[in-house]
C-alpha cells in the first residue's frame, strides 16, 4: 500500500532470506526457534542429543510416559500458559492436588506448614510450624517480633536474614529444605530480593520477618490461580507440540549433531555473519541463538565472554523415577511428596507424582488399582548425588530404601514395576547471589557483538517461567536487528 510507514513486501522478502541457526533444542532454544519461524526466516536447529526438550525429558517406563525432568511451570506471569495455548494445549493444562507436602529428618516427619515464603513461618507458634521446631525454636522466632527493626540497607542473603531474625531452627528446619529442594541451593546462597521479591520492602514497613512474611503472603494470596501448572500427559507434550509447529513453520531440526565452533565467517562473496561448524559441515548463518547449558555455550562463545567463576559450581541432580505396586501409598501418606532437612537423608526430595498429578494416577491405576509413581531426587549445589557413580539397578535399589523411609511404608524390590534415573547438570539458581549480575555481564558483552544472542535458563535464572518470557525478548532484538538494522541490546 502506498501510504504505509514499512515497507511491508521488503521486510517479509528480508525476513526469508536470513538464516537463523539455533544451537540447542531445549524449551529455551525452541522457543527463540519459535519466534524466528513465525515471521518466515530460515531456521535450522541443532541439537546434540538425540531428542529435543532439553531438561524438560519423558521416559517410558512400565508402560507409563512420565516426566523424569521437569513436571510442571510456574504460572507467575502467564507466559508460558500463553506458549501452551498458542500450541493448541489449553484444555490439557491440569492443576496439581493441593494435598501438600511433608518435611522428613525431624527425626521423624511431619506435614510442611501450611502459608510462609520460602518456608520463613509467618507465626512460630502455630502447632504445625511448632511440630518442626519445638517450643524453644518457636521462642526464638519470636525474637524476631521484639528485635530492633531493620532500617539500614538490605539484608542479601536469605541464609543470613533468617539465621539473624528468627534463628537457626527456622532455617536449619524450614528454610533449609525448601531451598535444598526447589533451587538444590543453600539458603546463605540465595537472594532475598531475587528469591522472594518484595520481601526486603516489606521487612522495612513491618517491622519484623514475621511481619514481612504475613504482608507478602496474603498478597500472594490475594493473586489468583494455583502456582504451578502441568500438562496432561505430561510436560513433554510442550516439547512435542513446539517441534511439531516448528516443522509446519518450515523450520529445519537436525538431532544428535552437537555444534563444534561458531566463528565468523570469512568468505569472500558471503554475507557477514557466523559459520556453524558440526561433524556434519558447515552452515552459514546471519544470525545465531546460543541456546544450550552454560559450560556448553561458555565453550562455544570462549572468544567473545570467557570461562564462568570457577566458585560458581552448578549443582548436579540425579532424578530416580519409580513405578511400584504398593497398596500402603493408595492414602498419600506423605501428601504430594516430601522435602528432607539437608544432611538427614541421601534423597534430598521425593515427589509422589501419581498422587500429585490426577491425570498420571489415573493412567497408573488402569488395570493395576495398587499402582503408583515416585520420584526421588539427589544431589544439591553443596552435594554430590548418593547416586554418583551407580548404575541402573544400584540407583533403583538406593532410591527404593530412601522412598520407604521418606514415605514411611515399606518399599524393596517385590514391589518394583520399573524405574528410569536421568542425570542433570542443573543451572546455578537465578536467584543465586551473583547469578544475575554474571548473567548481566554476558549479555552486555554479547549486546556489542551483531549477529549471536544467548537464551537459555543460565542467563534468564531457572523454571520454564523464566526461560519462555527471556527467549522471547532475546528473539525480538535479534528480529529487530534484521529487519530495521537497530543494533542488538540487551533486555
Ligand atoms: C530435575 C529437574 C526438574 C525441574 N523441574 C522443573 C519444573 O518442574 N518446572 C520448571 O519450570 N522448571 C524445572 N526445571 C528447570 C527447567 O527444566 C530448566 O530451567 C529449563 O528446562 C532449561 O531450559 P534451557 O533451554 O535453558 O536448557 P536445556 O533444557 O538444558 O537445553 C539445552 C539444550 O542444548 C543442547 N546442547 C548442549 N550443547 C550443545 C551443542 N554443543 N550443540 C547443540 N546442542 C547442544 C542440550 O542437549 C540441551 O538439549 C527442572 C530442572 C531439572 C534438572
Amino acid at each position: 500500500m502506498a501510504d504505509d510507514p514499512l515497507p511491508f513486501d521488503e521486510l517479509v522478502a528480508h525476513a526469508r532470506e536470513t538464516r537463523v541457526v539455533v544451537v540447542g533444542g531445549g524449551i529455551g532454544g525452541l522457543v527463540a526457534a519459535l519466534e524466528c519461524a513465525k515471521i518466515g526466516m530460515q531456521v535450522t536447529v541443532f541439537e546434540a542429543s538425540d531428542r529435543l526438550g532439553g531438561l524438560v525429558r519423558s521416559a517410558d517406563v512400565a508402560g507409563l510416559t512420565l516426566d523424569v525432568g521437569a513436571e510442571s511451570y510456574a504460572t507467575r506471569g502467564g507466559h508460558v500458559r500463553r506458549l501452551v495455548e498458542e500450541l493448541g494445549l489449553a484444555d490439557e493444562i491440569v492443576a496439581p492436588l493441593p494435598g501438600g507436602a511433608w518435611l522428613a529428618g525431624l527425626p521423624g516427619a511431619a506435614p510442611l506448614p501450611k502459608g510462609g515464603v520460602l518456608g520463613i513461618p509467618e507465626n512460630p507458634f502455630t502447632d504445625d510450624v511448632r511440630a518442626i521446631i519445638g517450643w524453644r525454636g518457636a521462642w526464638r522466632a519470636y525474637a524476631d517480633r521484639l528485635r530492633p527493626v531493620l532500617t539500614i540497607g538490605e539484608e542479601r542473603s536469605l541464609g543470613r536474614l533468617v539465621r539473624r531474625r528468627m534463628g537457626d531452627r527456622v532455617l536449619d528446619r524450614l528454610v533449609a529444605p525448601v531451598t535444598s529442594g526447589v533451587y538444590s541451593a543453600d539458603p546463605d546462597d540465595i537472594d532475598v530480593e531475587l528469591a522472594a521479591p518484595g520481601l526486603n520492602a516489606a521487612l522495612t514497613n513491618a517491622g519484623s520477618l514475621s511481619g514481612a512474611v504475613a504482608a507478602l503472603a496474603r498478597s500472594r494470596a490475594e493473586a489468583p490461580g494455583s502456582a504451578v501448572e502441568g500438562i496432561s500427559g505430561g510436560m513433554s507434550r510442550l516439547v512435542d507440540a513446539l517441534g511439531a509447529r516448528l516443522v509446519e513453520l518450515g523450520a529445519d531440526i537436525q538431532v544428535e549433531t552437537p555444534v563444534e565452533a561458531i566463528v565468523p565467517t570469512a568468505e569472500p562473496g558471503v554475507k557477514p555473519g557466523w559459520t556453524v561448524r558440526t561433524a556434519e559441515g558447515d552452515l552459514n548463518a546471519e544470525q545465531v541463538i546460543v541456546a544450550c547449558s552454560e559450560s556448553a555455550a561458555r565453550a562455544l562463545l570462549a572468544g567473545l565472554i570467557g570461562p564462568a567463576d570457577s566458585d560458581r559450581v552448578a549443582p548436579r541432580v540425579h532424578v530416580v523415577t519409580l513405578v511400584v505396586d504398593a497398596p500402603d501409598l493408595d492414602g498419600a501418606p506423605r501428601g504430594t511428596g516430601v522435602l528432607t532437612v539437608p544432611g538427614s537423608h541421601r534423597a534430598k526430595a521425593l515427589t509422589h507424582s501419581s498422587a500429585k498429578w490426577p491425570w498420571l494416577g489415573e493412567a497408573a491405576a488402569v488395570g493395576h488399582p495398587h499402582r503408583h509413581v515416585v520420584r526421588v531426587s539427589f544431589g544439591t549445589q553443596s552435594e554430590a548425588p548418593a547416586t554418583d557413580g551407580l548404575g541402573r539397578d544400584d540407583a533403583t535399589t538406593l532410591a527404593l530404601a530412601e522412598a520407604s523411609a521418606l514415605l514411611g511404608v515399606r518399599l524393596d524390590a517385590t514391589h518394583l514395576v520399573g524405574s528410569d534415573i536421568a542425570r542433570y547438570e542443573q543451572t546455578l539458581p537465578g536467584a543465586a547471589i551473583g547469578q544475575r549480575e554474571a548473567a548481566a555481564a554476558v549479555r552486555a558483552t554479547l549486546s556489542k557483538v551483531p549477529g549471536i544472542v544467548a537464551v537459555g535458563a543460565w542467563l534468564s535464572g531457572t523454571g520454564l517461567a523464566q526461560v519462555v518470557p527471556d527467549a522471547r525478548a532475546q528473539s525480538e532484538v535479534l528480529r529487530r536487528a534484521t529487519l530495521f538494522g537497530s543494533a542488538p541490546a540487551s533486555e
